[in-house]
C-alpha cells in the first residue's frame, strides 16, 4: 500500500474521540460565569470583580485529576452499582454512608453529593476567615462539582454508554450539544436563594440528573436506529487531526428529542452554584466583601501557576471521570470500537 494511502487510513482510524471534560470546558466556564449575575447586591460586586478568576478556574478540578490522588471520584457517583433504588436508599450524609459501605467503596464509585457539601462547609469557613484566596478558589471549585452533579451521565456506571453500545455519548451530551446549541438557551434563572439543607440539596441535584438518564440513553439509541451510520457521524479537522464527531443533523435531532433537557440542567447548575455561594456567605455571618483583600496573594498566584504547569507537563493519562478516555490506537490493533480503548479510574 502506498505510503499516502496508509497515512490516510491512519488518519481516519486514529480518530480522536469526542473528547471533553465534564460538561466540557466551555459549559463549566459558562455556568460559573453566569452564576455571578444571580447573586444579591451584597455579593455581586465582589464576584463581578473576580469574574475572570471564577470563569477561568471553573475547570481546575478536571485539570487537577492528573496530579491529585482522590480527585476523580469527586466528580460523579455511580448510583446504579448500589442497586435499583439507590437514589432513594443511599444514606444522604457521609458518616452514615461510610458506616454502611466503607470509604473505599464510596471512593470507588464516586462521592459528588458529599463532596459538594464538604466544599460548602469549607467555603463558609473561608468567608468567616475573610480569606480571599480561599473564597475564590472554593467558589470556582464548588461551581465545578455542582455542575457535574447536574449531568445525567455522572450518576451511572454506564457513564459513557460503554455498557449499552453507545460509546461517546458522554461528551456528546455534555460537550458537543452545549457547544453547538447553547447559544439559544435562556439563562435567566432568577436570584440565588438560600439553601436550608446543603447536603440534601446536593442529593436533589443528583436525583434530577439521574432521573433524566433514561432519556439520555434511550433517545440516542432510538435515533441511531433511525439514522444511517454515515449520517450519524461526520468528520471535523482540528489542527492536523481528524475527529469523528456526531453529525450536526444527528446532534440537532437528539437535542430536539431531549426537549430542553441540556438547557434545564445547565440552568439548574447556574442557579444552584450561585445559591451555594450565597448560602455559604450567609452562614458565615454575611461578611462585608468590600473589606477583603483586593486581589489574590502572590502565593496563590504561584500555586495556580504550578497547577497549570503540572497540567501542561503532566502525564495526561487517559482517564476522566465521565468520559471515554480513548487512547489513540490504530483500529487494527484491537477490537475496541473505532480503535479506542476505554479507561476509567
Ligand atoms: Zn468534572
Amino acid at each position: 500500500m502506498a505510503f499516502r494511502q496508509i497515512a490516510v487510513l491512519l488518519l481516519l482510524t486514529i480518530l480522536l474521540p469526542l473528547t471533553g471534560y465534564s460538561w466540557g470546558f466551555f459549559a463549566h466556564q459558562r455556568i460559573n460565569r453566569l452564576a455571578v449575575f444571580t447573586l444579591p447586591p451584597e455579593m455581586v460586586g465582589f464576584y463581578k470583580k473576580h469574574i475572570r478568576y471564577i470563569t477561568e478556574n471553573a475547570v481546575n478540578p478536571d485539570r487537577r485529576r492528573y496530579a491529585v490522588a482522590g480527585e476523580a471520584p469527586r466528580h460523579y457517583i455511580d448510583l446504579d452499582v448500589y442497586g435499583d433504588s439507590a437514589l432513594y436508599l443511599m444514606p444522604r450524609f457521609w458518616q452514615q454512608a461510610v458506616e454502611r459501605y466503607g470509604e473505599d467503596t464510596l471512593m470507588a464509585h464516586g462521592i459528588v453529593p458529599w463532596h459538594i457539601n464538604r466544599m460548602k462547609f469549607q467555603l463558609t469557613q473561608a468567608f468567616k476567615d475573610r480569606d480571599l484566596d480561599r473564597i475564590l478558589r472554593l467558589s470556582a471549585d464548588m461551581g465545578h462539582y455542582i455542575a457535574d452533579a447536574c449531568v445525567p451521565l455522572h450518576t451511572t456506571h454506564n457513564y459513557n454508554g460503554q455498557l449499552t453500545g453507545q460509546r461517546g455519548i458522554h461528551a456528546f451530551w455534555e460537550t458537543r450539544l452545549p457547544e453547538m446549541l447553547s447559544d439559544n438557551y435562556d439563562f435567566f434563572v432568577g436570584q440565588a436563594t438560600y439553601i436550608e439543607q446543603p447536603q440534601l440539596k446536593a442529593w436533589d441535584l443528583v436525583a434530577s440528573a439521574h432521573l433524566a438518564l433514561d432519556s439520555v440513553l434511550r433517545f440516542e439509541r432510538d435515533l441511531t436506529r433511525e439514522f444511517d451510520e454515515d449520517k450519524k457521524y461526520s468528520y471535523e479537522v482540528r489542527g492536523n487531526v481528524t475527529n469523528r464527531v456526531y453529525s450536526r443533523e444527528f446532534s440537532e435531532a437528539y437535542h430536539r428529542r431531549l426537549n430542553g433537557q441540556v438547557e434545564r440542567q445547565m440552568r439548574l447548575a447556574i442557579h444552584t452554584v450561585a445559591s451555594y455561594w450565597y448560602t455559604a456567605w450567609v452562614d458565615a455571618g454575611q461578611p462585608d466583601l468590600r473589606m477583603l483583600a483586593s486581589d489574590i496573594s502572590e502565593e496563590e498566584r504561584q500555586r495556580l501557576k504550578m497547577e497549570e504547569k503540572e497540567y501542561e507537563q503532566g502525564p495526561h493519562k487517559p482517564r476522566e471521570e465521565g468520559e471515554t478516555r480513548l487512547e489513540r490506537q490504530p483500529l487494527y490493533l484491537g477490537k475496541e470500537q473505532h480503535g479506542f480503548v476505554l479507561e476509567r479510574i
